[in-house]
């Protein structure tokens, strides 16, 4: 098979972490790689394909899928790769939503959900991604992890590592089934040298449980949409926001969308136009006006009792006002089926699954993501998003995209939507994602995660000082995993043996 050909040859269901650590201790006997994944959608990124084709893939979630713990009080939940109320099928965000939702807890504790709500809690936290609530940044929020590492034994960090002390009912239970420290999911840190990030978008492990924050229900919510009329808005906008962002005037993870990602979320290309190559300027402001959008759309929300969202609210409408021409509309004060319906449950952490309507753009659609990481500065934000646009259009692709607001920079996330069935389309496709790479990385920019095809390429742009976090990574890779079985080439971090092989693409 071709080695961007990515397929596995069996799927492995382990029942507990026992079975986890005596599938990686065979692998090791037969030197065999493994790659797990927890749901697998991973949507954009790869799915729950392995980067080395006839590896077998570990579908953490099936059964490894319980509830462990939600305190209140601590206002943190610990979960399984994948979160399940025991005898449901389908096993999501939605399933930690509805489990707050059965214990009467919702209105105690919020959960943060990412776009689409069918994905796991710890697949989507330990690949760093992001949700829209104030707690959208799922790595900042999570604390205390289970590992089982290469050569089989059971790790846990942080606090984790201190042991519960001994209790007569405790005291002959496995590892996996002892309690945890009473701090573990109250302070990440514990002590000596910090190791979870080598267990993110990472194959120096096997992920078996994770502590995650939950936030405690504010009190009062209000989401809104402020429209920008002009293309070039952006560029004001984004530094508006910047100061809103860092001061905590805005309180979650807004974003500043695209009008085609509304549009495509709406309804197909076309159903708004007979044309195939991209749309011109003037059909962008047509079916903005079509869908009484900007041709940038930023949404947030406020939290607490009315007197501080009234405060904030004045804040921020007061801020966006000196832009000609701006917007400002509450759900009830948009169509029934408008994205700011759907997004006012995204930012109150109720799961969703409008959004990946976009797919549909394009007939037989499928899609990348590219997702480059900048400033939170309109000059910056204006630079990429000219330089993606322009790129799409040679690529003969609409640009789809957004920018989602962290504290300090903003995921700006492109969505190359594509016909999977056309063969000259998916070649642009990923001529398209190759040359961003580059483009990007000539200007100062990476991306904070990627498909399969494009790791090894995108871990070749953070090379500073002849790749020094390429060849510690790889020295780590070696030392814990000498006969490199968990996922190689995850990330673009390879085992010698694989790199010696030329597996790199
Ligand atoms: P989701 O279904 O939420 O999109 P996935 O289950 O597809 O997430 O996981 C995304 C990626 O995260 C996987 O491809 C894998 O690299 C990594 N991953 C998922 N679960 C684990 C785990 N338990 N241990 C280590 N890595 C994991």
């Amino acid at each position: 098979m071709e080695r961007d050909y990515f397929l596995a040859s069996a799927i492995v269901s382990p029942r507990n972490v026992a079975d986890v650590q005596a599938i990686v201790r065979l692998a090791n006997e037969i030197s065999f790689p493994l790659w797990p994944i927890s749901i697998g959608r991973n949507s954009g990124y790869g799915g729950a394909a392995p980067r080395v084709s006839g590896s077998i893939v570990m579908s953490m979630g099936r059964n490894l899928n319980k509830v462990l713990e939600v305190n209140v009080e601590g206002a943190y939940c610990v979960v399984e790769p994948e979160f399940l109320i025991v005898g449901h099928e389908g096993v999501t965000f939605q399933d930690l939503y509805d489990y707050l939702l059965a214990n009467n807890l919702r209105d105690q504790l919020w959960i943060d959900v990412p776009d689409h709500g069918g994905g796991s809690v710890l697949g989507n936290s330990t690949e760093r991604g992001v949700g829209y609530t104030p707690y959208g940044d799922h790595w900042m929020m999570h604390c205390g992890m289970e590992v089982v590492l290469p050569n089989g034994e059971l790790l846990r960090t942080g606090m984790g590592a201190l042991p519960d002390p001994k209790r007569p009912e405790t005291v002959n239970l496995d590892p996996e089934d002892q309690p945890w420290n009473k701090t573990a999911h109250t302070f990440p840190y514990g002590f000596g040298p910090y190791i979870d990030g080598l267990f993110s978008q990472s194959n120096m492990g096997i992920v078996t449980k994770l502590g995650m924050w939950l936030m405690p229900n504010p009190g009062g919510y209000q989401s809104y949409l402020i429209t920008l009329p002009k293309d070039d808005d952006l560029k004001q906008a984004v530094d508006i926001i910047r100061p809103l962002r860092l001061n905590m005037a805005l309180q979650n993870v807004p974003t500043i969308r695209h009008i085609l990602l509304d549009a495509a979320a709406l309804g197909s290309k076309t159903s708004y136009s007979s044309k195939t190559e991209p749309l011109s300027n003037d059909d962008l402001n047509k079916i903005a006006k079509q869908l009484n959008l900007g041709r940038w759309n930023f949404y947030g929300a406020l939290y607490g009792p009315e007197q501080i969202r009234k405060g904030l609210w004045e804040t921020i409408k007061g801020a966006f006002s000196v832009i000609p021409g701006v917007k400002f509309y509450f759900p009830e004060d948009t169509p029934k089926n408008s994205i700011l319906r759907v997004r006012d449950k995204t930012m109150q952490g109720i799961p969703t699954y409008d959004e990946l309507k976009w797919i549909d753009w394009v007939p037989n659609g499928a899609h990348l993501f590219f997702s480059p990481i900048g400033k939170v500065s309109g000059e910056d934000a204006m630079l990429q998003y000219g330089i993606t646009k322009k790129r799409c259009k040679e690529a003969g692709l609409d640009f789809i995209g957004t920018f989602t607001v962290g504290m300090r920079e903003m995921h700006h996330i492109v969505d190359i939507v594509f016909n999977k069935k056309d063969p000259e389309q998916r070649k642009k496709a990923q001529w398209l994602i190759r040359t961003l790479i580059d483009d990007c990385a000539a200007n100062g920019w990476g991306e904070y995660r990627t498909h399969l095809a494009v790791m090894d390429q995108i871990m070749g742009t953070y090379n500073w000082n002849n790749g020094s976090l390429l060849k510690f990574n790889e020295v780590i890779k070696d030392a814990v995993d000498p006969n490199g079985i968990i996922a190689p080439g995850k990330s673009g971090v390879w085992p010698t043996r694989y790199i010696q092989e030329g597996w790199k693409l």
